[in-house]
C-alpha cells in the first residue's frame, strides 16, 4: 500500500477541482488531485464542451442545408448536403482529447500530483484511492470535495437501451429519426435544437407551463418561436409516464389528464442534475447538508474543519464558471490568503438559438428590492450588425435603480449574445451606473451597441430608436 502526505487534496478534476489544484500549485501548495476519470470532469468530457461542439456542427450543417433549399438571401446556391454524424463525433472527441491533455499539462506544470482512481474518505484527514496499481492512502491537511453531479434518472425511465442521458446522446453515431426529450431546461432545449438542425424529428416534453422555466417569458419567446420554425414540437404541462420498447412509444400524460403515445427511437431524459454527495464515502463524514447539496459558507468551508466543497456539490447555479471561481478562491485560502465569496453576479448563458444571457436581477426580482426602476430594452432589429448578419431576433435589457441608476441586472436574447456576457458581467461587478455604459464608446458595427443603446434608453434618450 502506497501512502502520500500533502497539504491539499482535491477530489474531482472537473472545472472546480482542476482550477483549484492548478492555482494551489502555482502558489506553492503541495497538492494532489484525484479523479476516477479523465481530467476535466463533466464539463469537458460530457458537458459544456462536447455539447457546444455538437451545437456548432449542427449550426453549420443547418446553414448549408438552408442554402440547398434556396433560402440564402445572398444568392448562394448549394446542390447537395449530408451530415456524417460519426465524423462530427470524431471531431468533437478530438477537441475533448486535446483539452484532457491540456488540463493534464497545466496540472503537471503547476507541480500537482495526479492520482487516477475512485477516492473514498476514511476520516476527515485521510482518503483511500483504488487505483489500477492498488490502494493509495492520501493524508492531507486540507481536502476539497469537488465531486460534481450526474444526470437525474426518472424511476419510470431508467437510463439504458433507448433511454439516454445527455452524455450518451452526445456520443451517438447514428442520428435518431425521432427523438423525444423529457425536460425542456438547459440541456433539453440546447440539444433538442441541435438534433433538429441535424435532421431528427424532435419533441420536447416539459412538465411546467413553459420551456426554460428559469427565464422570464420575454427572453424565452424568441427561442420558442425558432423551435417552432425548426419543426420542434413542444409539449408543456406534460410528463413522460413509461416507454414501450417493443413499439418504441413514449407514453405522455398532460396536466389535464390527457394521454398521448409518442413514437420515439431514442428518448433523452434531461430533468436536472443531482450532486455526487453519496459517493466518495461522504456519508461517513456527517457533513451539514442543504437539501441534496453540501452546505458551505462564504469561504466554501463545510461544517468540518479543513474540508471544503466547491462546484456542483454545493448547489445552484450548477455552472462550470462558478465551480472554477470557487476553486480559485479556495486554493488561495488554503495558501493563507484572506478571501471570501464577494461576486456580485454569475452569468448564465443558454446556448439555444438564439442564445440567452442573464446576469444579476431580472425586472421582477429587482422590483422586490428597489422602490423604483429604470429598464432599458433595445431590440436587435434596430442594430446594423444584426441586420447585416441576417439575424435580428432578440434584444438587450438593462435593469437599474431609478434613484442612483446602479445597474442591477442585464439580460439579452439574440444570436451570439454569449460573447457579450463578459462585458455585462464586468459592468455589474464594477458597480456600473447607466451613465457608465452609455458613456463607454462601443465599437461600430457590433451587436454590443445594443447594450449601450439599452442603457441610453433607460436614461430616456436612445439614439437609434
Ligand atoms: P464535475 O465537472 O462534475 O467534475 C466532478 C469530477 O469528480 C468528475 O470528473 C468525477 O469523475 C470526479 N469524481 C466524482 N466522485 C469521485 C470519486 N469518488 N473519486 C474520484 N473522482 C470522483 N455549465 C456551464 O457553465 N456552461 C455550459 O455550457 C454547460 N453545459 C453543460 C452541458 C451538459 C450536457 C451538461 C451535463 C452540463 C453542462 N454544464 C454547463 C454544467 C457543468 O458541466 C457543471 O456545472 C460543471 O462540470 C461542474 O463542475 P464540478 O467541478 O463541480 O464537477
Ligand atoms: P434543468 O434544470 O435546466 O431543466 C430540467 C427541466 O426538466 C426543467 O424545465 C423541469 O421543469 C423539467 N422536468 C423536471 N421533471 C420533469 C418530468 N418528469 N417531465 C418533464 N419535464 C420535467 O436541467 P438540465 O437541462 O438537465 O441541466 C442540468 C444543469 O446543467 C442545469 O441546471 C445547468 O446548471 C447545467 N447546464 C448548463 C448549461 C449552460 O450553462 N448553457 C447547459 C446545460 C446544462
Amino acid at each position: 500500500m502506497k501512502e502520500i502526505d500533502c497539504k491539499l487534496l482535491v477530489i474531482g478534476a472537473g472545472p472546480g477541482g482542476y482550477v483549484c489544484a492548478i492555482r494551489a500549485g502555482q502558489l506553492g501548495v503541495d497538492t494532489v488531485i484525484v479523479d476516477q476519470g479523465k481530467p476535466g470532469g463533466t464539463c469537458l468530457n460530457v458537458g459544456c464542451i462536447p455539447s457546444k461542439a455538437l451545437i456548432h456542427a449542427a449550426d453549420e450543417f443547418h446553414r448549408v442545408k438552408q442554402m440547398t433549399a434556396g433560402r440564402s438571401p445572398f444568392g448562394i446556391k448549394v446542390t447537395d448536403t449530408s451530415l456524417d454524424l460519426s465524423a462530427a463525433i470524431d471531431w468533437k472527441d478530438g477537441i475533448v482529447a486535446r483539452l484532457n491533455g491540456g488540463v493534464t499539462g497545466l496540472l503537471q506544470k503547476a507541480r500537482v500530483k495526479i492520482v487516477t482512481g475512485d477516492a473514498r474518505f476514511r476520516d476527515g484527514k485521510t482518503v483511500e484511492v483504488e487505483t489500477e496499481t492498488g490502494q493509495q492512502i492520501i493524508r492531507a491537511e486540507n481536502i476539497v470535495i469537488a465531486t460534481g453531479s450526474r444526470s437525474v434518472e426518472l424511476p419510470n425511465l431508467p437510463f439504458g437501451n433507448d433511454i439516454l442521458s445527455s452524455a450518451q446522446l452526445l456520443s451517438l453515431r447514428t442520428l435518431p429519426s425521432k427523438l423525444v426529450i423529457v425536460g425542456g431546461g438547459y440541456i433539453g432545449v440546447e440539444l433538442g435544437t441541435a438534433f433538429a438542425k441535424m435532421g431528427s424529428e424532435v419533441t420536447i416534453v416539459e412538465a411546467t407551463s413553459q420551456i426554460l422555466p428559469l427565464y422570464d417569458l420575454e427572453l424565452v419567446k424568441p427561442v420558442a418561436k425558432h423551435l417552432q420554425e425548426l419543426g420542434i414540437r413542444v409539449m408543456t404541462g406534460a410528463k413522460a409516464e413509461s416507454f414501450d420498447s417493443s413499439t418504441k412509444t413514449l407514453n405522455i400524460k398532460t396536466e389535464n389528464g390527457a394521454a398521448e403515445a409518442l413514437s420515439a427511437d431514442k428518448v433523452l431524459v434531461t430533468v436536472g442534475r443531482r450532486p455526487n454527495t453519496d459517493s466518495a464515502g461522504l456519508g461517513e463524514l456527517d457533513l451539514d447538508m442543504a437539501g441534496h447539496f453540501i452546505r458551505v459558507d462564504e469561504r466554501c468551508r463545510t461544517s468540518m474543519r479543513g474540508i471544503y466543497a466547491i462546484g456542483d456539490v454545493t448547489g445552484e447555479p450548477m455552472l462550470a464558471h462558478r465551480a472554477m471561481a470557487q476553486g480559485e478562491m479556495v486554493a488561495e485560502i488554503v495558501s493563507g490568503a484572506r478571501r471570501s465569496w464577494d461576486k456580485r453576479c454569475i452569468p448564465a448563458v443558454c446556448f439555444t438559438d438564439p442564445e440567452i444571457v442573464t446576469l444579476g436581477l431580472s425586472p421582477d426580482e429587482a422590483k422586490a428590492q428597489a422602490s423604483g426602476l429604470k429598464i432599458g430594452h433595445f431590440p436587435f432589429s434596430a442594430n446594423g450588425r444584426a441586420m447585416s448578419m441576417t439575424d435580428e431576433s432578440g434584444f438587450v435589457r438593462v435593469v437599474a435603480r431609478a434613484d442612483n441608476h446602479l445597474v442591477l441586472g442585464i439580460q439579452a436574447v439574440g444570436s451570439g449574445v454569449s460573447e457579450l456576457s463578459s462585458g455585462f458581467a464586468l459592468a455589474i461587478e464594477m458597480g456600473a451606473r447607466l451613465e457608465d455604459i452609455a458613456g463607454t464608446v462601443h465599437a461600430h458595427p457590433t451587436r454590443s451597441e445594443a447594450f449601450q443603446e439599452a442603457a441610453l434608453k433607460a436614461l430616456g434618450h436612445a439614439i437609434h430608436m
